[in-house]
């Protein structure tokens, strides 16, 4: 089949919308660099376009009725939106699904050590990373500190143009002879991954001053004690903004595009919508590159709960039937979205050229996902990808279809099989990524604004 670019089907009125589009996609990412940020930036769009808390609309004792626009989150990490279709909910809804936690490196829970008069945060990285990738580049600490007491802070170091920015060491290349003969996975170890702090000692008599030094702005700045770090959430990201990429401007380099690609673009596609016949639904969900566990992640009933209080929002409690909720569930139909591996000519060995995902091609549909033989995937109905493809053909979205990389050579999961367990239609689809997991991810401007077409055209035709 023949391939198509979506940069030679659009029109200068479709540029300045992708334009427009991209201009906010990378103001979200600069905004969103933990899952808590992409929580707060989403529900704050979300507020402005009219959406209430769903909690404080059940307790005002006012009925849930088509039109109506709600979110709930949870435990600040993963948030759900709701518009109220026409239908009733029983019938299912159109669900947008991507994850919002990405690859990374987090602050131990006892962090903080002096070693030959350099301060250093101890870390353990999230996510699957290649470590080597990491050092030497300016990075930022983003999260939060919870006192004792409950009160919290806000903690973001290395964006503002007058931040201090952190690093972390690698050899130099002079006495790197053994370094360089191991494997590139073994190049930098999991421990060596800690993070430069300081190195100016505190004035005074005693042990570890550079320590101490380093305690003291802690208490100036921020009024946290070493024990506050017990009771932490501190993200080690790259520092800087998302920046087009290209002598044309053509791309997107910026930290984090797996999967706030299709987190950002779903929740443009569900702030965007208008008068939806069945109920649209976007999750933006944490713990998917930790395997969809924890609370905040797919696999936790956060979901199924904010379903069946909605239900009993509507028909009012003494209605409330769990079949109600079942039914719902199983009528839904699903965009499991996340990134695919962009074909990359670089490494074109990995890649199958008839199936992989190409810049520029637009939305990715994969069937399947999976390794060895399609283990571990949702592989979507033929159905149901027959009605996508009409759905993106009448809106004119374009898409492509793809799998990751060549058979048997590696492999990847999503959320999409978590939510088929309430067996309603799920597929994978996403926007293509060059470097996936790596601190800078490459996208296509084409596939964003591409991506953000797709998804408005599923909530208002699926
Ligand atoms: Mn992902
Ligand atoms: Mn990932």
């Amino acid at each position: 089949m023949e391939r198509k670019n979506a940069w030679n089907s659009y029109s200068q009125e479709d540029l300045q919308q992708m334009e427009a589009v991209n201009e906010e996609y990378k103001k979200c990412l600069d905004a969103g660099k933990t899952e808590r940020e992409c929580v707060g930036e989403a529900v704050r769009r979300a507020e402005e376009a009219g959406y209430c808390e769903l909690f404080e609309v059940l307790k005002s004792g006012v009925k849930i009725v088509p039109g109506m626009k709600v979110y709930t989150t949870y435990m600040e990490k993963t948030v759900i939106f709701f518009y109220i279709g026409e239908e009733p909910l029983e019938k299912g809804m159109n669900i947008l699904g991507a994850h919002i936690d990405s690859p990374r490196i987090d602050l131990k829970q006892m962090p903080l050590y002096e070693e030959q008069e350099f301060a250093y945060f101890d870390t353990h990285y999230y996510g699957g990373i290649k470590k080597y990738q990491w050092v030497t580049i300016p990075l930022a600490l983003h999260g939060v500190v919870v006192r004792k007491d409950g009160t919290k802070v806000n903690i973001v170091i290395g964006e503002k143009e007058d931040d201090p920015v952190f690093v972390i060491s690698d050899l130099l290349i002079h006495l790197s002879k053994n370094q360089l003969n191991k494997k590139a996975g073994e190049a930098i170890a999991g421990e060596k991954l800690d993070l430069l702090i300081a190195n100016r000692p505190l004035k005074g008599e005693g042990k570890e001053r550079v320590k101490a030094g380093v305690l003291k702005l802690l208490k100036a700045t921020y009024d946290i004690e070493e024990a506050d770090f017990l009771s932490a959430e501190l993200e080690i990201v790259p520092a800087g903004k998302a920046k087009d990429c290209g002598i044309d401007r053509s791309m997107i380099l910026a930290y984090g595009q797996d999967d706030r690609a299709c987190a950002f673009t779903s929740l443009f596609a569900m702030l965007e919508v208008e008068r939806v016949k069945r109920t649209a639904c976007c999750v933006l969900v944490d713990k998917e590159e930790v395997g969809s566990v924890g609370a905040t992640g797919m696999s936790s009933k956060f979901f199924e709960n904010a379903i069946a209080e909605l239900i009993a929002g509507m028909v009012g409690e003494e209605h409330y039937s769990d079949l109600k909720v079942r039914r719902a569930m199983a009528n839904s139909k699903m965009l499991s979205s996340d990134v695919s591996a962009a074909y990359d000519p670089m490494h074109a060995d990995v890649f199958e050229k008839k199936n992989s995902a190409y810049f520029s091609n637009g939305v990715v549909f994969n069937k399947y996902t999976g390794s060895r033989g399609k283990s571990g995937s949702n592989d979507a109905n033929a159905e149901f990808v027959a009605e996508l493809r009409k759905i993106m053909e009448d809106n004119e979205v374009a898409f492509q279809t793809a799998e990751l990389g060549k058979v048997d050579e590696g492999g990847g999961g999503t959320i999409a099989y978590i939510l088929a367990n309430h067996a309603m239609n799920v597929i994978d689809s996403g926007v293509a990524v060059l470097s996936m997991h790596a601190p800078w991810e490459v996208t296509s401007k084409a596939d964003i604004y591409e991506a953000v077409k797709g998804y408005r055209a599923f909530l208002k035709d699926a």
